[in-house]
């Protein structure tokens, strides 16, 4: 049985009813695939934990079409936080705030907070309108993988990995591979400063450029983010960071690092953009081969590479 759906004007439409009607949608964002749900519907949200595997307490982003349904979601938003939404949403942030009423403990994972993301990602933006326009608020969308694996970039990926946990009315929506190919960046805007959560895209010069405040990073166990669990983003590989590759190996690494003889090389990025893209479909190449190793050679850098190396480690990590 296919999910996956071409994306017609149509089919946008009847996604957003199957949104509706208790349906689960995954999507295509800018950052990586989504598994959504309508974020008021216990029921719907219920069955994204299902499908994904993944444990009830940790909470979800909730997806709205623009700056102006901030308000329906959360209260009390300080002024840097509006200022960040107003420099990069649509985009690949995600902004921790006090929660609202409508912010219901099966979407904050039973915290004070919410989680909201405008993607920029055409397809998402067009699905999230066509939901509000059937009387949906926002909808609920983690990563559209299993819990602790690696997130989907591309339709075919989430095909792959979360086909046997869909149910025939369940929707796929494909909108090529995403652009960015990392996750969102995650900010704490409940304090007097912006926290940030989890790295991304957006970066902590950009955040300090934007509020004119200095961005602080958090102690990833003072908060649940499901993706500051320390393992995470993982194939069935064992990755192994920043070590020479041998025969049968797979590696991953900047197009001048040449490729040792016998070793499977999975992608060979000339810029940091392209790394942040490519990383997670060459850790799902590793698992279709059946290798057992991945090298990974990480970027240098701050920004960007920052983030890629967050993920990297722990990928890597081994209990
Ligand atoms: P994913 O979309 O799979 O990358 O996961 C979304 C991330 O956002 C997870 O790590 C969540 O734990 C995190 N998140 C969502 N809402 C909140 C919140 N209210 N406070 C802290 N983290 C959040
Ligand atoms: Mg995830």
């Amino acid at each position: 049985m296919s999910f996956l759906s071409i994306c017609t004007t149509e089919t946008i439409k009847s996604a957003a009813l199957a949104l509706k009607n208790r349906h689960l949608v995954a999507f295509p964002t800018e950052t990586v695939y989504g598994l959504g749900a309508d974020a008021e519907d216990a029921h719907a949200v219920a069955r994204i934990y299902e499908v994904k595997g993944r444990p009830a307490d940790h909470p979800l982003i909730v997806h709205i079409a623009s700056l102006d349904a901030m308000g329906q979601w959360a209260q009390d938003i300080s002024e840097y936080a509006i200022t960040l939404a107003r420099d990069f949403w649509p985009g690949p942030m995600t902004l921790v705030l006090k929660r609202s009423d409508l912010a219901k403990d099966f979407i904050t994972g039973g915290q004070e907070t919410v989680g909201l993301r405008v993607p920029a990602h055409p397809i998402a933006l067009a699905l999230i309108k066509e939901f509000s326009a059937v009387g949906g608020k926002g909808v609920a969308a983690p990563s559209a993988n299993r819990f602790g694996a690696v997130s989907p970039t591309t339709a075919k990926a989430v095909e792959e990995e979360l086909a046997p946990y869909l149910l025939e009315s369940d929707l796929i929506l494909n909108g090529g591979p995403s652009l960015i190919g990392l996750e969102s960046t995650i900010i704490d805007c409940t304090g007097p400063a912006p926290m940030i959560l989890r790295l991304g895209a957006i970066t902590p010069l950009m955040i300090e450029e934007s509020t004119g405040l200095v961005a602080l990073e958090s102690n990833p166990n003072a908060t649940r983010v499901s993706g500051s669990l320390d393992s995470h983003y993982s194939p069935k590989a064992k990755v192994l960071l920043d070590v020479i590759a041998e025969s049968g190996d797979g590696l991953i690494a900047p197009d001048q690092i040449p490729t040792p003889n016998g070793v499977i090389r999975l992608s060979a990025p000339s810029s940091i953009e392209q790394y942040a893209r490519e990383l997670y479909l060459a850790l799902r190449k590793a698992d279709q081969l059946g290798l057992g190793v991945v090298v990974v050679v990480q970027p240098g850098g701050e920004g960007l590479a920052a983030a890629i190396r967050d993920r990297l480690g722990r990928s890597a990590f081994v209990e």
